[in-house]
């Protein structure tokens, strides 16, 4: 398998330089696109530091995660010390030709790379960008992703951190089938379904590479646009439409990513066209998982119990000056406040210094009837106290209780 070449990078129609780079490098077998970000020429530096640094690596015959943490490190490196570069940082999708024929596709950030197998085109790649997560959770609609204001906004780079995760995918070509690499100037800016008629009319790679960067630039180019089509080729084929290297960087002065206001790209056609065998992300959330839901379970075993308790006690205590009977624990217990279930009519004042005393802390039964006798007792010694020969100074009606909503807490 022998692969035929097509690669531009354009600087768009709105931005002043050109902080995509792009690698190609036939010997080794390595594609790959990156775009970067940072003030002042900070994105160009960053995302051609990227593609050095990966090369490097993989002409070193390391593999490819592990070169593209290395090519993390050299910018994270650079940012750190160089404060002209400070925060820089660069998405990063590259593809490399493992020793069997296969395509090993590593991925940081929201460059893209796309199949396009029996005429259908395929995302191979996830966004790891704010809007493109809250799509996946189902939190945004497709319609809203593509107009949403922080669409820009990536959730991962390397350079950013000292470390880096990389998510990795295998993809067979067969004969004819084709690669496309590219960054986010060409997504935001074309659609799938455009994308992919052009790759499908368009012979030549070279030729289907310029068309695509056109197709944006048409669009509005409000970005900077790189692609890269990958052909595949069984037997023996005519010269690549491409020299053996080409290293691209960025050529002028650029700033920060744009909000491209563009039409929003539908979601892209569905055709199983690569296998996905490693998904890190995938992984590391379901060992969280396994760990987190015994614990989690027990949590809320624990607070429910203790919610269970809380709910089904009963204490008298005073309330605007009132004796009132509530349901719960003094003080409330983990969350679970005591909730009011009747006011009485019945004034503190009435009560004597002790039960005053006793009410203030709040006193607790196990069941709302004999907190209601204790309200009788009490009401009862208060009629007493007040009128030792006649009933006629508190009326009947307000004893024992009256009910009072909605509830307080104490
Ligand atoms: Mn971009």
């Amino acid at each position: 398998m022998r692969f035929v070449l097509g690669a531009t990078s354009d600087v768009g129609r709105v931005r002043d330089g050109n902080e995509d780079s792009f690698l190609v490098d036939e010997r080794l077998a390595l594609f790959a696109v990156a775009d970067g970000m940072g003030g002042h020429r900070a994105g160009e530096v960053a995302s051609a530091t990227a593609l050095e640094a990966l090369r490097a690596a993989i002409a070193a015959d390391r593999d490819l995660d592990d070169s593209i943490v290395a090519a993390n490190a050299a910018v994270f490196d650079k940012s750190s010390t160089d404060e002209e570069l400070a925060g820089m940082g660069t998405t990063l999708t590259a593809a490399v030709a493992s020793a069997d024929g296969e395509l090993v596709i590593g991925h940081v950030g929201d460059s893209r790379a796309y199949v396009l197998r029996d005429g259908a085109l395929s995302q191979i790649t996830e966004d790891h960008s704010l809007v493109e997560e809250l799509r996946r959770e189902g939190r945004i609609t497709e319609e809203q992703a593509a107009v949403h204001p922080r669409r820009s906004v990536i959730t991962r780079a390397l350079g950013i951190d000292s470390s880096v995760s990389v998510d990795l995918y295998a993809v067979a070509l067969r004969d004819g089938e084709r690669l496309l690499l590219c960054s986010d100037g060409l997504t935001t800016m074309v659609r799938p379904a455009d994308i992919a008629a052009i790759l499908r009319r368009e012979p030549s790679p070279q030729r289907a590479a310029d068309l695509l960067a056109d197709a944006a630039n048409e669009a509005g180019g409000e970005d900077n646009i790189t692609a890269i089509v990958i052909q595949a080729e069984s037997g023996e084929t005519d010269a690549p439409d491409t020299p053996g290297v080409v290293v691209a960087p960025a050529s002028v002065e650029g700033q920060a990513r744009p909000d491209p206001d563009d039409e929003p790209p539908p979601p892209p056609p569905s055709a199983g066209a690569a296998s996905r065998p490693r998904r890190r992300p995938i992984r590391w959330a379901l060992r969280i998982a396994v760990v987190a839901f015994p614990v989690l379970m027990v949590l809320v075993i624990a607070f429910g119990a203790v919610g269970w308790y809380a709910r089904r006690t009963f204490y008298v205590g005073l309330s605007a000056d009132r004796v009132t009977v509530y349901r719960g624990v003094p003080g409330g217990l983990l969350g679970w406040d005591p909730t009011v279930e009747h006011r009485t009519h019945l004034p503190a004042s009435a009560l004597t210094h002790l039960e005053r005393d006793d009410l203030a802390n709040g006193h607790r039964f196990s069941s709302r009837s004999s907190a209601d006798q204790f309200v009788s007792r009490l009401d009862r010694g208060a009629r007493a106290r007040a009128t030792p020969t006649t009933t006629t100074t508190l009326p009947r009606a307000a004893v024992p209780t009256v009910p009072v909503a909605p509830p307080v807490t104490g």
